[in-house]
């Protein structure tokens, strides 16, 4: 095959790939903001802190494609006071902008309130969230 004819394959199958792991962010996010809504007002010991809504490269792999704002990392702010992001409504940023670990991060309290959910729906969910992962996945691999 020409390589420019694979090329651009490969940029349209990343392409594909990167719109299909927006799509399985937009799944799992409302399941996952139902039960954050119930856990995290109460809680003691907030995980969004700046060191958290710091990019990493994988993330940019992803999100850069889509032209997405990222702001660089701030560099005047300690790892452990609030996240940037974060304002008094929850997170600022749709589920899809934000670093990965922000949808993969569940907290005892928010996992206990995800199982303890209808049981058919928390399966829907864990099968979103391994189609998520496996996306992303494939995605990552497509990366020199
Ligand atoms: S996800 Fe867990 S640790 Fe983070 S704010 Fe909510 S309850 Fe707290
Ligand atoms: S990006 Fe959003 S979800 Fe992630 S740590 Fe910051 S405020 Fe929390």
């Amino acid at each position: 095959m020409e390589k420019n004819t694979q090329k651009r394959i490969q940029t349209e199958e990343r392409t594909e790939l990167a719109n299909e792991l927006k799509s399985a962010f937009s799944a799992v996010s409302p399941f996952i903001e139902k039960h954050t809504s119930i856990v995290c007002p109460a809680c003691e010991k907030v995980c969004c802190i700046d060191k958290h809504g710091r990019y990493e490269s994988n993330d940019l792999v992803f999100l850069r494609p889509f032209g997405a704002d990222i702001p660089d990392n701030p560099s005047d702010r300690e790892e452990t006071e609030p996240c940037r992001f974060l304002n008094e409504k929850g997170c600022s940023r749709e589920r899809w902008q934000r670093p990965f670990r922000c949808t993969s991060f569940f907290c005892d309290a928010l996992l206990k309130s995800l199982e303890d959910d209808n049981a058919k729906l928390y399966r829907a969910f864990v099968a979103f969230l391994q189609h998520l992962v496996y996306v992303r996945q494939k995605l990552l691999d497509y990366q020199p």
